[in-house]
């Protein structure tokens, strides 16, 4: 039984930390956008793998322009964001199969920096799992904000950063979208816990920042340049 690799691009969201009018995915990272890069990195592992992109309906003029200035062939089919990055995914979701037999990986457009020995990591994973996030352990210590308004140190080795892809068996992250949303959902992970699915965790990749603020843009430019 072959299995189909689908990856939903959330580029849904409209920035506002990194303080520019463009939207950040769209700021110009060593010479191409952002999302070109994040988009390509996927057909690494699968020139035929089905991207859907997820854009604010406001910006996709704007998208479009930029591929034909940047004569960019990658094929993809773009979805209108939502209110909520829950909202985008499940707009995304409209294009995905009710089977057990695709996997779909959810990644933030603004993860430009992805390997893709990541990317196939992660659908090996889900296919095994069923549910499947990238995780890096955080450097700094880590403080938990009380309802007193106090803080209280937190066990830095318990603690996970959780990365994107997320990857998952795609009728189980069907189904887990079918749930109402939640503030608490602040990923696929949360959502696709919430219903009552185990999620395996592997190690992520420190490099696979989430470009947030000028400076994240900076560090990026200079890994790709130096290290990459
Ligand atoms: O909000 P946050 O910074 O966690 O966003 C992570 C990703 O989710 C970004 O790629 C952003 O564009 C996307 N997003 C979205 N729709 C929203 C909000 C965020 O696709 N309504």
């Amino acid at each position: 039984m072959s299995i189909e690799r689908i990856a939903i691009i959330v580029a849904g969201g409209t920035g506002q930390r990194m303080g520019a009018s463009t939207p950040k995915q769209f700021l110009p990272l060593s010479g191409e956008p952002v999302l070109m890069r994040t988009l390509r990195a996927f057909t690494y592992i699968e020139p035929a793998i089905r991207l859907v992109l997820v854009l604010p309906a406001a910006h996709e003029e704007q998208w479009q322009k930029l591929c034909a200035q940047h004569n960019f062939s990658t094929p993809h089919t773009v979805v209108h964001g939502g209110a909520e990055r829950f909202h985008s995914v499940r707009n995304g979701l409209q294009h995905v199969p009710n089977s057990p037999n695709a996997l779909v990986a959810v990644h933030d457009a603004v993860r430009p920096l992805i390997e893709p020995m990541l990317i196939a990591t992660a659908y090996d994973m889900a296919q095994r799992h069923g549910a499947a996030v990238p995780v890096v352990p955080p450097v700094d210590s880590v403080r938990m904000l009380l309802d007193n308004g106090h803080t209280q140190a937190v066990e830095r080795n318990r603690v996970l950063l959780v990365q994107t892809p997320q990857t998952f068996r795609a009728d189980l992250l069907l189904s887990a979208y079918a749930q109402p949303y939640s503030p608490h959902f602040t990923d696929d992970a949360s959502v696709v816990e919430a219903a009552g699915i185990g999620i395996t965790t592997f190690a992520g990749q420190t490099s696979n920042i989430k470009l947030t603020t000028p400076y994240d843009m900076a560090v990026a430019e200079y890994l790709i340049k130096y290290s990459m």
